[in-house]
C-alpha cells in the first residue's frame, strides 16, 4: 500500500490524511524527520509558512530539502510557499524545489478567504478552489507545468516530482488533485 506522509507540525493536516485514506493510500502523520525514510510521498499542508520554518529549524529544513529531491511532494498554500524558489511579502527562505516566485497573503485582508471554481487540466469538470489567506504565484519558471490558474496567475503547478496548489483541495469534495499526486507517487514507485 502506498504510504503518504502528512507533515503534521501544524496546520490542517487532518483533512489531507482523510482524503488520502479515501483514495486507498495509507496516511501517516510525520512529526519527526526520521519518519521521512518510511514514506513514498509527502504532503506539506497549509498553515503559516513562517511557523513551519521556525518549527523545522535548520536541521529539519535540510532533511526536508533532501527528501524533496528523492520523492514526490505535494504542497498546499503554506506548503507551496515552503517549496518555492523565491518568497515575497516578506521575503523568506524556500526549499527551492519549485521554480516560482510566490507572494504571501497576496489577496489582502478583506478577501482573504474565498471559494472559486475554474477550469484545470485535471478534467472537464470545473475545479473548486478554496483560498485561505492565500499566496499568489507571481512567476513560473520555464519547466513549471501550470495545471490551473486564476486571473492569469498559476494556482496549481507541477515541476518534476513536486505538485503545489495555492488553494486547499483537501477542503473540497473533489478528489482529483490528491488523486493526481497519488499517481505521481505510484509512478515513482514502479
Ligand atoms: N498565509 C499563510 C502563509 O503566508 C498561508 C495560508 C495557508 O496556508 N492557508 O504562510
Amino acid at each position: 500500500m502506498t504510504k503518504i506522509g502528512i507533515l503534521a507540525l501544524q496546520g490542517d493536516f487532518d483533512a489531507h490524511g482523510r482524503r488520502m485514506a479515501q483514495l486507498g493510500a495509507q496516511a501517516v502523520e510525520v512529526r519527526k524527520m526520521e519518519q521521512l525514510g518510511q514514506i513514498d510521498g509527502l504532503v506539506i499542508p497549509g498553515g503559516e509558512s513562517s511557523v513551519f520554518l521556525h518549527l523545522l529549524g535548520e536541521k529539519g529544513f535540510q532533511h526536508l530539502s533532501e527528501f524533496v529531491l528523492s520523492r514526490p511532494v505535494f504542497g498546499t498554500c503554506a506548503g507551496c510557499i515552503l517549496l518555492a524558489r523565491e518568497v515575497e511579502n516578506p521575503a523568506q527562505k524556500g526549499i527551492g524545489a519549485l521554480d516560482v516566485t510566490v507572494r504571501r497573503n497576496a489577496y489582502g485582508r478583506q478577501i482573504d478567504s474565498t471559494i472559486l471554481t475554474g477550469p484545470s487540466l485535471l478534467g472537464l469538470e470545473p475545479l473548486e478552489q478554496v483560498y485561505i489567506r492565500a499566496p499568489r504565484i507571481e512567476r513560473t519558471g520555464p519547466t513549471v507545468e501550470v495545471l490551473a490558474s486564476r486571473d492569469g496567475h498559476a494556482v496549481l503547478v507541477r515541476q518534476g516530482k513536486v505538485l503545489a496548489a495555492t488553494f486547499h483541495p483537501e477542503l473540497s469534495e473533489d478528489p482529483r488533485v490528491h488523486g493526481e499526486f497519488l499517481r505521481m507517487v505510484e509512478n515513482e514507485r514502479h
